[in-house]
């Protein structure tokens, strides 16, 4: 049994299938299948099936479809955006399945666009993603000289267009709104919700956004069902995760693994454990912008739920290790000087707020910090937390430091009492 849907064509040479080779091997097998299928009937599968987005947030895929208006007459025009601006710092693994099988993202956004009767798509992708772009382009050409995607395949009325659209540069595009607006030429804030994009989304038309991954995880699932789809996981949560592991490991890596494998297999055994003579001190589960947890959470499943009921989130699932030999404030400082540039300045406790974070984090860093700095650095990211920002990046980026003020708080009163940082 096929145990390793997203990553079966990647091999050891750095190179992509090309449209030949990836239908040799099933290839857009599952979209035919899905073509015959009346969309509700999709939609239903895939919402059965548990698949959760894996861009982050978690939410079932299917679902978020079915909030698309079911009256074609009164929304003739839905678009599909394939969210591919991948930037959450220790993430790279939407890279490595648009550099390595570009034609399974095509075939599952060809299934998504069948779903929610979109005839046009687009891939939104990280402007410094250029040989992910470059694969991706040769593939959608290789599909529209093949006629795939024209009405006497598709059944539609129109053929499905698929485009490329590279970003400027900026990590709130990965903010499903955002992104819409910087597609639409405006600049990349996040909109006010509701409306939700499946009601008005790009040019005010019904509008899914999907995660690479998500998108990814469609062909096999319509080719093998739901039940098979559901058995993939480990745990509660349904199919497999490209997860990974940085940091001062042996093997840094991705891997697919079932959902539900534990945190202890992907940092131990496929990560390789941790170079010589360090000891784990504490993780960030799923990207910088998720809150630590620490070596008594080895043994948790990576789940959305297990994950989010020891403090934390799933979030990418790509692991960032934290040893007994790294400074846990500089570690901090860094990913907060990142989350303070890439702020998109609409609302105050993030536009202002963050960089009062960064200089207060520098202070104590470098040893000229006081004591009373630590309640003012709670207080700032507080006034952070959800709810009181427009969009999740603050909320966030106060995610790692609030955490590593309760876990290592006394490296925290260490580099202030010892005047410097112990580390260096
Ligand atoms: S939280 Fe930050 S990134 Fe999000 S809208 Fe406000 S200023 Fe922009």
């Amino acid at each position: 049994m096929l145990t390793n849907p997203l990553t079966k064509n990647i091999g050891a040479e750095d190179a992509a299938p090309d449209l030949e080779a990836y239908r040799n091997n099933d290839g857009y097998r599952g979209w035919l299948r899905a073509l015959k299928m009346p969309p509700e009937d999709l939609i239903d599968l895939v919402q059965k099936a548990g698949l959760r987005g894996r861009g982050g947030a978690g939410f079932n895929t299917g679902l978020k479809w079915s909030f698309v208006p079911k009256d074609r007459q009164a929304h003739p025009i839905r678009y599909l955006v394939c969210n591919a601006d991948e930037m959450e710092p220790g993430t790279f693994k939407d890279r490595l399945l648009m550099e390595r099988d570009p034609h399974l993202l095509l075939e599952g956004m060809a299934i998504a666009a069948h779903a929610i009767g979109a005839t046009s798509a687009y891939i939104f992708i990280r402007g410094e993603y250029h040989l992910a772009t470059q694969r991706l382009e040769t593939a959608i050409a290789e599909l529209n000289d093949a006629g795939l995607l024209a009405p006497e395949t598709t059944g539609a009325d129109q053929t499905l267009r698929i485009y490329l659209h590279r970003s400027s540069g900026n990590y709130i595009c990965g903010e499903e709104t955002a992104l819409l607006n910087a597609l639409e030429g405006k600049r990349a804030i996040p909109r006010a919700k509701p409306p939700y994009p499946q009601v008005s989304g790009l040019w005010g038309r019904p509008t899914v956004v999907n995660n690479v991954e998500t998108l990814c995880n469609l062909p096999h699932l319509l080719l093998h069902g739901a039940d098979w789809y559901r058995k993939l996981g480990h745990g509660e949560d349904a199919g497999t995760k490209l997860f990974g592991a940085s940091g001062k490991v042996n093997n840094p890596g991705l891997w697919e693994l079932p959902m539900g494998t534990t945190v202890r297999e992907i940092i131990e055994q496929h990560a390789g454990g941790l170079k010589a003579g360090l000891t784990l001190r504490g993780f960030l589960p799923g990207g910088g912008s998720t809150d630590f947890l620490g070596p008594e959470h080895l043994d948790l499943p990576m789940d959305y739920d297990a994950i989010g009921k020891a403090g934390s989130r799933l979030g990418t699932g790509t692991i960032t290790v934290l040893d007994e030999a790294t400074c846990p404030v500089g570690l901090v400082l860094n990913l907060t000087r990142f989350f303070a540039r890439e702020s998109c300045g609409w609302c105050t406790p993030c536009r202002d707020g963050l960089p009062w974070v960064v200089e207060i984090l520098q202070r104590i860093e470098s040893g000229a910090g006081e004591i009373d700095d630590l309640e003012l650095l709670r207080q700032h990211t507080s006034r952070m937390g959800p709810g009181n920002t427009f969009c999740a990046l603050a909320p966030g980026a106060a995610e790692p430091i609030q955490s590593a003020l309760k876990l290592f708080e006394q490296d925290f009163i260490d580099h202030i009492r010892g005047g410097s940082c112990p580390f260096h």
